[in-house]
């Protein structure tokens, strides 16, 4: 095993999960996410292939990385998903994906196969125009059915819900009830702004306003404050008598960079070292050079600012100039 302080920052954050995005198409055109013009797609050549991702994958494993999650773009859509989902099974690692779960009855088995416990799936509207006109397309009662399959098969479901003002931010009691009678953990996130998704502050729901809404809705006594894992990004509560649970990611009104543990990979085989970073390196020219990925990934992970890529006070992270010098939210994967 490589020495672990190559996954160390210059803060001491130990890097010990990997997301990693698998490609840039998406079956669905979430505008928080994407421009509506779309994006300029990579082309295929500069995407990693299964067994690059498999290669640096395994290189992050040796170093110390224990989580893996793949995301995209829709990481469901990639031809070779699941071959790419069973070799990283293997890898011993705890293993997930974030998906919008249109595609999750054709991989069920392979879930399985590969030891994957746990999925994110993005819903955020319980209204089916509203969630048509914020996806741009027409899958709402897919999704539902293949939230229902998973939870019938034996995962655990985390559903993502971005909250945005005038759109959703009536449905957070809605789904809240969903947790009632199905153990599942619905995680409110604060809407981040990244290049051409149109993010002001206005739109933003945040962390304090969406516990204000609860609590005017649930008694103090029945809102229970669970304990969050450590490296947690959400903060995660429970309505007593809910079989399920939720929970808040506040990454605009109350960041939680101090215990970050998280590095990406792009599909293009780029190293990026906080979501809103704007600095990336790729490790896969060198690595198609035969050359070694270590120093690119230590140098990498030593220039991780200690806050949101250097937007570290309201200011910064609000002005269009430096976060839509970013990626969009598609080609990062959450
Ligand atoms: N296609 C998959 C999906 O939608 O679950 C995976 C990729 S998607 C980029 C990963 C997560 O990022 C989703 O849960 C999505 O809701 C979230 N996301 C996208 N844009 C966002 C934004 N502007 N603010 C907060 N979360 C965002
Ligand atoms: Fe696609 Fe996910 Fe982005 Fe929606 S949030 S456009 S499903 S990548
Ligand atoms: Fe980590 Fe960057 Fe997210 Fe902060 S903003 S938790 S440093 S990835």
């Amino acid at each position: 095993m490589e020495n672990n302080r190559e996954l160390q920052d210059s803060f001491g954050r130990e890097h010990t999960y990997l997301r990693i995005s698998i490609t840039e198409h998406c079956n669905l055109r979430c505008a928080y996410c994407m421009p509506e013009e779309g994006i300029a797609l990579t082309p295929k050549p500069h995407l990693m292939t299964a067994n690059e991702i498999i290669h640096i994958a395994k290189t992050f494993v040796e170093l110390g990385v224990t989580k893996i999650r793949l995301t995209g773009g829709e990481p469901l859509v990639r031809k070779d998903a699941k071959d790419i989902i069973l070799q990283l099974g293997n890898l011993g690692v705890d293993l997930t994906l974030t998906t919008n779960g249109i595609l999750v009855p054709n991989f069920i088995e392979t879930f399985k196969i590969a030891g994957i416990k746990t999925i994110n799936i993005s819903i955020d509207s319980l209204v089916k125009e509203k969630f048509n006109k914020i996806t741009r397309r027409n899958y709402f009662e897919t999704v539902f059915e293949n939230i229902d399959l998973l939870l019938t098969e034996g995962f655990r479901v985390k559903l993502n819900v971005v909250l945005m003002k005038d759109f959703n931010e009536d449905e957070i009691i809605d789904f809240i009830e969903l947790t009632k009678h199905k153990n599942i953990q619905v995680r409110f996130i604060e809407f981040m702004p990244f290049t051409g998704n149109q993010w002001d502050k206005s739109k933003l729901v945040s962390y304090a306003e969406i516990l204000g809404t609860i609590q005017s809705e649930y008694a103090f006594s029945e809102i229970e404050r669970l304990t969050d894992a450590l490296n947690d990004t959400a903060k995660n509560f429970k309505i007593k008598a809910h079989l399920g649970s939720f929970a808040i990611i506040s990454s605009v009104t109350n960041p939680f960079c101090t215990t970050c543990n998280r590095i990406r990979l792009t599909a293009d085989g780029k190293l990026k070292n906080c979501l809103f970073s704007n600095s990336e390196t790729s490790l896969l020219e060198t690595l198609r050079a035969g050359e070694s990925i270590l120093p690119l990934i230590h140098k990498n992970l030593l220039s991780k600012k200690a806050v949101r890529g250097g937007m570290d006070d309201d200011l910064k992270f609000q002005n269009p100039d430096l976060f839509s010098q970013n990626r969009s939210m598609i080609t990062i994967g959450g």
